[in-house]
């Protein structure tokens, strides 16, 4: 090999270890610099990570579902406080790492409290149940302004009126809606025959509402007083319907029949379904 060679090829080596730094430099140099993003979010779930942090599942209004790190703020007298409690309204602001899935969270302000139903194990069971849901359902990084303004709208109604059972049902009937698996409450699915003053039936394995004829074995009722009630929730806003106790039945009607098929949409049982029963 000539001397002239060598020194090409030591040179050529020389220019491409430049390449290399400066570009993983340009890299790291965006990594520092990535700019915190901000967001009005919903608290959906937090987790314990290690001694000291957690994990933070949120819907941002600008950022969609979002996961993160809060460090430290497992340690008491943290600045987090009451922030991170489920269904929390905050103001959130956090830093996105190119190469990790999660969002280091930096800070993150209290807009506003559901501290009583937080801190009621009843009122939260309905929170857990929402938070449950929406976790499951809602799209990583898919912006949802009409699911956020449900969700704010349902935590503030089971705060206001110390109890869950209608807006857990508007909340339930609003998600199938928008999701759109909401069958016709009018016809039977599979014959077209109308309800008229008869109870419609359904189950956790199909889609859709049943008449008498076509119904199948273990199939539940959704009578005429619930199929009015979703009319008035599809029509009305949750903060404008009394909840009245001789509609408790039509209340769980409806709610049991949209948790059927929430969970036929996804194809798994809800794990806080059945803490309903007990409160
Ligand atoms: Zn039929």
């Amino acid at each position: 090999m000539s001397a002239r060679v060598v020194i090409t090829i030591a040179l050529r080596a020389r220019a491409l270890r430049t390449v290399c730094f400066s570009l993983s430099d340009a890299a790291s140099a965006r990594r520092l610099l990535m700019p915190a993003r901000e967001t009005e979010a919903i608290i959906l779930k937090t987790f314990p990570l290690g001694e000291a942090d957690r994990l933070v599942s949120f819907l941002g209004r600008s950022s969609g579902r979002v996961r993160g790190v809060a460090a430290g703020a497992r340690r008491l007298q943290n600045r987090y406080g009451s922030t991170l409690e489920v269904l929390s309204h905050v103001q959130i602001w956090y830093v996105e790492k190119e190469t990790r899935e999660l969002v280091r969270i930096q800070q993150a302000e209290l807009l506003e409290s559901f501290h009583k139903a937080q801190s009621d194990y009843s009122l939260s069971t309905g929170l857990a149940v929402i938070s449950e849901i929406s976790e499951l359902i809602l799209p990583e990084h898919e912006v949802s302004e009409p699911m956020f303004r449900l969700i704010l709208l349902v935590a503030r109604e089971v705060e206001r009126t110390d109890d869950w059972a209608l807006p857990l049902s508007y909340f339930v009937f609003w998600t199938v809606r928008l999701g759109g698996w909401l069958p016709r409450f009018d016809r039977c699915v599979v014959c077209g025959t109308p309800f008229g003053s008869k109870p419609a039936l359904y189950d956790a394995h199909q889609s859709g509402l049943f008449c008498e004829k076509c119904r199948r074995p273990g199939m539940k009722p959704v009578h005429l007083e619930a199929r009015n009630l979703a009319e008035r929730f599809a029509g009305e806003r949750l903060d404008r319907i009394e909840y009245e106790k001789s509609r408790q039945a039509s209340v769980r009607e409806l709610r049991e029949a949209g948790l059927a098929w929430i969970e036929n949409h996804l194809e798994r049982r809800l794990a806080t379904r059945e803490l309903l029963e007990t409160t």
